[in-house]
């Protein structure tokens, strides 16, 4: 892992007492065999910097007066299949990813915020029901949600919550009541959350350890601390772990490839523990499980994430590909860190004309357009269109045009608004002008045109970038009649 340890490998328990660490994972093997198998593929650090255990997704580190304190090995299998659980899922990767971000995502125009301490809750109930389902007896103070299958997805159920959270919070601040015990207020109180050592309405930790409103704001646990100090940054949550932020060493460039780096090496070890798990199943004649729960949603997840990635890649590769040839200097550092910090050093190809963008104005998702423009910018800036970008405004005609030469220009363009969609009126404008002569021509739209208007773009080799998921009843179907190359674009 290039992640870096943060606590040293300092209290490893005696030959005696890894007797019971034995007796676990034995315990883990027999009943969630994919657990052990990922386990078995990561590094497990014996200290007592934490309180009990933890993990940042890189490495396991457990207090082991806490291992041997609890009741029995099937408690002690079950602390290692958790923490396994919050690798294979990157639940702190992508805690660190939302932190940077400073939200965790929209829907539809609503902005779900991110509360670490709510996203960790969740985290939990989801690996504690998987290891639940596969027989494990749970460790007092585990978080469960009736709402919480092991199947559920983390960001979906988090999005709920959050907005939940802050639909609860809202009528609470007007009346003024923030300082109050606010025992009945507790967002996780409202939602089932209990521990097994409570009654099922029991208010869970965090209310008496923060206070009703300690995580509205709270970052702790998810900040980025990369400080050098060995005070550990404790997530606090609740539940019988902590989460820890992984933390990369040298430059922006450097911490970025390395975290990629480690979450490539995370997906493979997930994909050998399957495997390895289900030949083991077979020949034992036992169940793998491996379809679903905490690995066959890693499995999901990671279709999803390439499916992400694929967007921007498919874009350089459209666009880099009708240039007049010559190598492809784009490399995904660069654009990566255009997306996070604004900023790169271009690097020219002069190779490339000009491009013509037409943008459908009927009213599309903002936070996808923004970052569709800010992507293309990158592009834009790398590779330096000779006679520029000439931008159509379109909705049942062209409202606007201009013509810009760098991205800063391009994202600085004020988009007037539009209705209707009809992007034929584009395409005669273009013929007009004389800009029929662009590399590349794109066409940013929500995808509701008419088969004709469709078809026309299509003839032109326009890559038709979405919005949105094409849906199965009128898009989908007419992307496909018509031959459309396109790309969804995707937070
Ligand atoms: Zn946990």
């Amino acid at each position: 892992m290039k992640a870096k340890q943060l606590f040293a490998n300092d209290a490893v328990p005696n030959e005696e007492q890894m007797e019971r660490y034995y007796a676990g994972s034995i315990i883990l093997q027999k009943k969630a065999l994919a657990y052990a198998c990922m386990k078995n593929q990561l590094e497990i650090i014996w200290t007592r910097t934490i309180p009990t255990a933890a993990t940042d997704g890189a490495y396991i580190y457990i207090n082991p007066d806490f291992f041997l304190s609890l009741d029995n090995d099937e408690q002690r299998a079950f602390l290692l299949g958790h923490e396994v659980g919050h690798v294979c899922l990157r639940h702190m990767d992508r805690a660190m990813h939302y932190d940077g971000r400073g939200f965790h995502s929209m829907r539809g125009d609503i902005q779900v915020p991110w509360i670490p301490q709510l996203w960790n809750v969740k985290a939990d109930e989801i690996i504690n029901a998987d290891l639940i389902a596969c027989g494990l007896q749970m460790i007092p103070k585990g978080m469960l949600n009736a709402k919480v299958n092991r199947n559920s997805q983390l960001d979906e159920i988090y999005a709920d919550a959050a907005l939940e959270k802050q639909q609860d919070d809202r009528p609470k601040e007007k009346q003024g009541g923030e300082s109050g015990d606010g025992s009945s207020e507790d967002p996780q109180g409202d939602e089932q959350s209990t521990d097994t050592s409570g009654t099922p309405d029991d208010q869970d930790d965090q209310s008496s350890q923060d206070g009703p409103e300690a995580d509205e704001s709270d970052e702790e646990g998810q900040g980025s601390g990369a400080d050098d100090s060995e005070e550990p940054e404790l997530s606090d949550h609740g539940g019988f772990d902590d989460h820890l932020t992984p933390v990369y060493e040298g430059d922006d460039d450097q911490q970025e490839l390395d975290r990629e780096d480690d979450q490539m090496q995370i997906d493979q070890a997930v994909q050998d523990a399957i495997e390895q798990a289900n030949s083991m199943a077979k020949r034992l004649g036992m169940r793998a499980g491996t379809g679903s729960g905490v690995f066959g949603r890693a499995v999901a997840d990671r279709k999803e994430r390439e499916h992400v990635i694929d967007w921007r890649e498919e874009l350089a590769e459209f666009i880099t590909s009708r240039t007049g040839g010559g190598e492809n200097s784009w490399k995904h550092i660069h654009r990566r860190r255009y997306a996070m910090y604004g900023s790169l050093n271009p690097t020219p190809m002069g190779l490339l004309s000009s491009m013509n963008l037409i943008e459908d104005r009927s009213g599309s998702a903002h936070h996808l357009h923004d970052l569709f423009m800010g992507e293309l910018a990158c592009l834009v800036d790398t590779l330096q269109p000779v006679d520029g970008v000439r931008v159509l405004f379109v909705d049942t005609e062209v409202l606007d045009t201009a013509v810009v030469h760098t991205g800063e220009e391009l994202l600085d363009l004020e988009a007037p608004a539009g209705g209707g969609t009809c992007m034929a009126p584009a395409l005669d404008r273009i013929d007009e002008e004389g800009w029929d002569d662009a590399d590349v021509t794109l066409c940013f739209t929500d995808g509701e045109l008419f088969d004709d208007d469709m078809q026309r773009l299509v003839d032109r080799d326009t890559l038709i970038v979405l919005d949105r998921k094409p849906d199965t009843y009128f898009v989908g179907p007419l992307l496909e009649k018509t031959g459309a190359r396109y790309i969804v674009v995707q937070p």
